[in-house]
This record gives C-alpha cells, structure tokens and sequence, in this order.
C-alpha cells in the first residue's frame, strides 16, 4: 500500500524528478476544470505544484477530484511529467512541470474560508486576526516568519560561538520602575500579593553579572503595560546582552558584529563597520531627533541670526526669550501655493505654531507672506548659511524654544522626505547614538526620569553637575528612524547607585523596599558591566519591510491589546477571583 506522507515538497519538485513517482502532501490553493481534466495547484510552505486529474488516465481518481474544494488538505501520488508547451509558467518555479495523480487521499475537508488567501487582496486587520491560523497559511506570512527564525538563530548562533550563555529569566517577578508600566499577576498563595512581567530582564541579567556569568544574552520576552501605536505590542521580544568587564565600545562592537553576522547569513549582504555615530546633541541639532533618519539629507538649520532685528512680532518674542529659528531646505522643487499652504497646516499638525516659508520666483524676485519683513538681501544672506543655495530652493523655517521648535522640525523633515518620495526602502542605515543626557525633566511630575533607565551609570565629573547637565554612558542604535535598541554601561557601585536614586526623587524607604536586593548586590564585588537589549520584532519590521510589528509576529494582540482569535483579555472566573482574593470594582459607566 502506497503510504499517504509526502516524498518530496511541493516547491521543491524540479527536473531530476521527471517520469519518477513522488507524493505529496499540501492544501488545494486553487482549482480549475479544463475540458474534463481538473487542475489543482498544490500548496505547501516550499510552493505551489500543479496537479492533474486525467480522467482517460485514472477514471476514478478523476471521479473523486470532483469534490476537491479550496483548502482541502490532500495527499496525491503520482508522476512528475512535462507540462504541455502552452501551459508552461514561466513565473512559477514548478511552472514547467505537473504531478499526474494517480492516487488521492483527503486528509481533511475544509469549509469555505472567511477570506481569500490571495496576497492581492487587503483584508481587513481584524479578521486576519480573528483567523491568524488561516492568514499564516499565506506565503508572505510564512516568509516573514522564516526570516524572523534566521535570524534568531543567527544571531544564537553568533553569541553562543563568542562564548556567550543563553540564560532564560523568570517571568513572574518584582515591580521594579525601570520606567514603563507593567503586568501584575495576583498571587494565589500570597493574597494580595502580585507578581510584576518584566519589562526587560534588566536586573536579573545584571545579577547574572553579579553571579559571574560574565557573557549572557537571552531571546527574551518582555511586557510593557503601555498605551499601543503601530510599532508596539503588549509583549514583545528583545534581544538582550549583558557583558562584565566592558565599556561601551566593547559592547557596540560586539552588536556591529553580531550585525555583519546576521546580515550575511540571512542576506548575503556585507555590510561596512563601524556604524557612523552621533552624540545625542549632534542629532538632536541637525535631525531634530535622538533616531535620526539617515538615508536623506535635508538637515535643520540654526538660523536665528538671519532674524536678529526682525520686525516680525511673533519671530521677535521667540527669540527675545532665548529661542531659535531652524530652517530646512528643500533643493529645486516647485511648491504650489496649495502646497505650501498645506505644509503650513502640517507643520501646525506636527505641533509648530507657525511655518514661514521663502522662495524666489522665475524672475528671482523673493516670495514670502512675510517677504515685506525681510532685507533685501535675504538671499546673499541665506547662501551664507545654506552652502549653494539656489533661487529653485525652498526655505522652511519654524521658530520656538529649541526643543520644541526642533522636535517640530525634525517631524516636518521626516514628512517632507515621505511626500517628496526621497526614502528608498531599499537602504538599511544603522548609527549609534551616544552621549545621552542622564535624565529629563518632567514638567508635569516635576522631577526627573532616567532617561536610559536608573542603572545607568553617569559619565565622569557628575558629581559635579546639575541633574540636567549630567550625561550617561548611555548608546541607541537607530535604524532608518526608527530607535532599534539601547543600553548602558551600569552602576556597580552602592553609592553611586543609591545616588541617583535620590536624584530620582526615591526616598530611602522606597529605595529599600523596590531596589534593597540590588543595592545588597552591589556590595558583594559586583564587577563592572554593561550591555544592550535590541527590539527583535521592530528590526524584522524594518528588515521585511512591513508598516508594523503585527506582521512579523504569529499571534500579535490588536491595536487595543486584545487577540480577537482567542479573545483575551476575558473576566476571570469568580472562583479564581476569590481563590486570589480580588474583587472586581464595577467602573461606573459615564
Ligand atoms: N533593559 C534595557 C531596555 O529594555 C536595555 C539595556 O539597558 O540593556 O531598554
């Protein structure tokens, strides 16, 4: 008896097979009749094969290929032949040649699916979740996974040969304010006690230091309690990196090389060291963003000389009271009034109270709503700032306080290069960001934040300092715009330690009660250490190309953290409610 399991994969049938018998398993994708023949394309993860039901061949098999419908799970044996020369697709790996079905086995029926699986067809979000298990049986899908598996092993297997130990750590933890919110989980045994998901393995892979593990890394699953946007998910997973006995430099080059591994194993693609590296104030002043994207020019510039004395009131009050005027650039394009008055309410959108714009028209004559406030030799006085300048150009200018005004422009900058179609896809860029500031203020708290996380250590000479002038040893790695990952040489010191806790506005009891295990630690020759942790999902999102994380995640939760398949998150049984001793506060509904 021929057995039903598959000899060869469907995406895998070529020439050496032709005129012998293979058997294969896989899904019915597609199905046309033909003057009496049906013709099936066979579908597994390799690829399609087409498969032929030959009535003058095999009279009964043809008989039961008559009930094949989409999606039927099927085994069929039969020979690998020629396709005839007209029905060759050339497209199709497998085009040139059919599997002529001796034998069928149905494995499963299926009903008519909720959606097509034809990749030209954009199905709504919602439902592809609701049947994730269906939208995965698309190749794009399972390609997308694929590579998140390379490259996961790839980069096992660059730390596991530099003699790093993958350590896994716990799940249920402590609450410890590393600045996001996190997951509580109810503790049955001890009521009213509750475990915190970690947001990172941040202490424990310190710990591990403090255990002499000396190299770890870990694929870990982390979980953020946060509000969600398109490139953030409840859990997701990082690739974290904990070194002894390191600086910064040992550890950003170990990622480049981690990098250069990945790429050439997954891509084929060699890519040149060291990453270009910017301290955070060079790319704050000339990106107006701590994840610069480097792929386009058209950087900010400082131009509120090119104001001083101006009439104009409201450019007057930005700069009496200590702000400044950035400009952007834009080379030979010709806005349209329209144009421009639609990049005047986007810079609005983006959080600017006002865009002046300056231009020069045909005859070279300056164009400007606010061109009566300017000299007349605006554009002598420009090419001094804007190397080359040329009367095509457009000038850009939004003024405020620095942060805001910058941060403002760096939007706008990232927008423009989206509308004037200045990104290729095609690049990968990576750089490091350096020298971060320790902290940041918070005007709403009033009181400031780490802005890496509090185990940070400070660069020299912090004693010193006011908390906002203090630096980290802190580095980001940023890909195309978007932050990759982070790290920081830590504290291993108590005091130090203990330190900036206070300056993080932690009275001692707190200090005690979140970090005592910690500041214990440190008293026990904790060795100098640091590392990184890396976004595994937002790097597969840049490296697949895809508009979110969602893509590149099997199971992923919706924008509002719910997995319309599963539908979790569900109210708990009133048992397990009470076995943990919670009871449920009805919010009152407004
Ligand atoms: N634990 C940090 C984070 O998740 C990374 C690090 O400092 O290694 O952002």
């Amino acid at each position: 008896m021929i057995s039903w399991k598959r000899t060869i994969e469907c995406g895998l049938v070529d020439e050496k097979l032709l005129g012998k018998e293979v058997t294969l398993n896989g899904w019915v994708a597609r199905r046309r009749d033909h003057g009496g023949l049906i013709f099936i394309d066979l579908r597994d993860r390799t690829g399609l094969m087409q498969i032929v039901f030959n009535p003058d061949f095999n009279k009964d098999v043809h008989a039961q290929a008559h009930s094949l419908r989409s999606e039927f799970v099927l085994s069929v044996t039969g020979k690998v032949v020629n396709r005839a020369k007209e029905t060759v697709n050339e497209k199709m790996p497998t085009g040139k040649w059919e599997i002529q079905v001796e034998k069928l086995t149905i494995l499963n029926e299926s009903k008519t699916l909720p959606f097509p699986l034809d990749e030209s067809e954009v199905i709504e979000e919602e439902l592809r979740l609701r049947y994730r298990y269906l939208d995965l049986r698309k190749f794009s899908m399972q390609q997308r996974l694929a590579m998140r598996s390379m490259v996961t092993f790839a980069m096992r297997e660059f730390f596991l040969t530099k003699g790093f130990f993958e350590i896994e750590t716990p799940i249920l933890t402590k609450n410890t304010p590393e600045g996001a919110r996190e997951f509580l989980v109810p503790s049955r045994i001890n009521q009213g006690s509750f475990y915190a998901l970690p947001q990172s393995p941040q202490i424990y892979k310190q710990l591990l230091m403090a255990g002499g593990m000396e190299r770890y890394f870990q694929v870990a699953r982390c979980f953020r309690d946060e509000d969600l946007r398109a490139d953030r998910q409840p859990e997701f997973t990082q690739l974290d990196v904990e070194m002894s006995f390191v600086e910064q430099d040992d550890v950003r080059a170990v990622i480049e090389q981690m990098f250069v591994h990945v790429f050439k194993k997954v891509f084929n693609i060699d890519i040149t060291l060291p990453f270009p590296t910017l301290t955070y104030d060079q790319a704050f002043g000339v990106y107006g963003s701590d994840k610069p994207d480097l792929r386009y020019g058209m950087i900010i510039h400082e131009v509120s000389h090119l104001f001083a004395g101006t009439e104009l009131s409201f450019l007057k009050a930005v700069l009496d009271k200590g702000g400044k005027v950035g400009a952007i650039r834009v080379e030979d394009k010709e806005f349209t009034r329209s144009e421009l008055d639609g990049w005047v309410n986007k810079a609005q959108e983006l959080g600017s109270k006002g865009l002046l714009y300056v231009r020069w028209s045909k005859d070279g004559i300056l164009e400007s709503p606010v061109a009566k406030f300017l000299p007349a030799d605006f554009f002598e006085q420009a090419s001094k700032q804007f190397k080359d300048l040329k009367k095509t150009d457009t000038l850009f200018f939004i003024a405020g306080p620095y942060k805001a005004a910058w941060e403002t422009l760096g939007r706008f900058r990232c927008a423009m290069a989206e509308s004037l179609k200045m990104i290729n896809p095609h690049i990968i860029n990576l750089c490091w960001i350096v020298d971060f500031p320790l902290f940041e203020y918070d005007e709403e708290t009033k009181s400031f934040n780490s802005m890496h996380h509090p185990f940070t250590t400070p660069q020299e000479g912090w004693q010193t300092l006011k908390p906002e002038e203090m630096k980290a040893q802190a580095y980001d790695i940023v890909c195309n715009g978007m932050e990759l990952g982070g790290g920081s040489i830590r504290i291993h010191n108590r005091e130090k330690q203990a330190k900036i806790f206070e300056l993080l506005g932690l009275t001692k009891e707190e200090t005690d009660d979140k970090f005592g295990f910690l500041l214990e630690a440190l008293e026990y020759g904790f060795p100098p250490h640091g590392g990184i942790a890396l976004g595994i999902d937002r790097m597969l999102m840049i490296l697949t190309g895809s508009s979110s994380i969602r893509e590149v995640i099997a199971f992923p939760k919706n924008q509002r953290g719910y997995d319309p398949m599963m539908q979790a998150p569900t109210p708990a049984d009133p048992k397990n409610l009470k076995e943990c001793g919670i009871a449920i506060v009805k919010k009152d509904k407004k």
